[in-house]
């Protein structure tokens, strides 16, 4: 799978550039305090190409060369391996993840300037590590000082970014497997949290017992952190404090996403603390999600990105005009984004290993097509300011997103996540139900 994905770039860059190479760059390790750090997470890019989880480490690939894969790596320790755990070491990193060569990570300045000296383009995101920068830099001078007498410069240094966010932006069938089971354990921990809620519990009672089903169920980690958002809080697009008690008859948002192997769900679910919506409630919610349905019904293959946010904001728009909370004509509403005061992000972004996954929106002015084997979000919401005083009193302060996943197909979509319930039948059937 790692090997494929290596392939693929290098058809890539050999298209595209001559004499390239392309260096990617671990996560580091963060002291979070003391002598403690940060769990660890590898940069999704790095992961994506290697499958290496460890920090301190690069990854240089050569195209046609006699080693054009080489690995720098932390070496083997055994002082350290009493404290953390084995290292996969120099010689790991050839038998099992596939390198040609590898070296200790402190010998890359030794090494680097005899393995790029063939190179005349590089890829690499200057900018993404400090030190790896100014050992790049250097490389660069080095080669222009000498390209007088030989050697061609070094002189075409590229982002890949590009490159990589073209193939993490369509999913192969593995990725789509991890993506489907993702969706299943966020699923899970969404169903225990909704049985859970009640009033007088706290928010984060609530989302402990949505992230130890995630937890259960072997997701190693959220792909970010769970927002629970009772009452006005709602309206609070990345509220993560969820220190609040709940109160009956305020709605419950839940945005979170459990990962499974670097994969995230990103779901989002709007419920009543007490399981009934108020008629208030009702209101806003089913045109929340008409217009989900319709943003869902709007990513087909061929079909324009925009086209899903256009489709979920004429529904919001109509909503908020039969609600009289809009006045006028429809298309001049949204001509004027005059709904931003009450739906002020949009309605998709990809997903995948980051839950803001890589991949242009756009070519130019233009939004891309949608393809088969692409993954988005369709999350439509509507936040009424407690404090606006245009919106009639009886609604001010309800904050409602639905937010699903979904694939695009070859002839359509899959709804990675609809085994969640949305309806306003199935979410009153089940919430404050702890047992099954
Ligand atoms: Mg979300
Ligand atoms: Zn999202």
């Amino acid at each position: 799978m790692f090997t494929e994905r290596r392939t693929k770039l290098i058809e890539k860059m050999t298209a595209e550039a001559d004499h390239p190479a392309a260096i990617f760059v671990s996560a580091r390790e963060a002291t979070r305090n003391s002598d403690v750090n940060y769990e660890f997470r590898q940069e999704s890019s790095f992961y994506y190409l290697t499958g290496f989880d460890e920090p301190d480490s690069v990854a240089l690939i050569r195209p046609g060369t006699e080693a054009p894969f080489v690995m720098f790596v932390r070496p083997h320790d055994p002082e350290m391996a009493i404290w953390v755990g084995p290292r996969v070491g120099i010689e790991g990193a050839v038998e099992n993840y596939g390198a040609d060569k590898a070296y200790p990570i402190e010998a890359i300045e030794e090494h680097l300037t005899e393995l790029l000296s063939e190179t005349e383009t590089l890829y690499y995101p200057l900018g993404a590590d400090e030190e790896l920068d100014a050992l790049i830099l250097k490389q660069m001078t080095l080669r222009r000082q000498n390209a007088q007498r030989g050697p061609r410069a070094l002189g075409d240094l590229r982002d890949p970014d590009p490159l990589i966010g073209e193939m993490r932006l369509r999913k192969s069938e593995n990725e789509i497997a991890s993506l489907t089971q993702a969706a299943v354990v966020t699923g899970q921990g969404f169903e225990r949290a909704m049985r859970t809620t009640r009033s007088g519990l706290h928010e984060y009672e609530v989302q402990a017992a949505m992230e130890s089903e995630f937890r259960r169920l072997g997701s190693r980690r959220n792909g970010y952190p769970s927002i629970v958002a009772s009452a006005h809080d709602s309206c609070i697009l990345h509220y993560t404090t969820n220190r609040k008690e709940l109160v009956d008859g305020d709605l419950l948002l839940i945005d979170a996403g459990a990962e499974w192997e670097y994969y995230t769900a990103d779901v989002t679910r709007t419920w009543p603390v007490n399981g009934q919506f108020t008629p208030e409630q009702r209101t806003i919610y089913d045109v929340v999600l008409r217009a989900q349905h319709a943003g869902i019904a709007a990513a087909q293959p061929n079909h324009r990105f925009d086209e899903i946010h256009e489709a979920s904001v004429r529904v919001l728009v109509e909503g908020l005009t039969d609600l009289k909370i809009l006045k006028g004509n429809i298309e001049q509403l949204i001509e004027n984004d005059s709904y931003r005061p009450f739906y002020m992000h949009s309605t998709s972004h990809w997903l995948g290993m980051d839950v803001h996954d890589v991949g242009r929106y756009r070519n130019g002015e233009d939004s891309i097509n949608l393809e088969s084997g692409m993954c988005l979000t369709v999350e439509p919401g509507l936040y009424l300011d407690p404090k606006n005083e245009n919106i009639p009193e009886a609604y001010r302060g309800i904050g409602i997103r639905i937010e699903d996943d979904i694939l695009i197909t070859l002839d359509g979509n899959k709804n990675l996540s609809s085994h969640i319930p949305s309806t306003p039948e199935e979410i009153e059937a089940i919430v404050g139900h702890l047992e099954r």
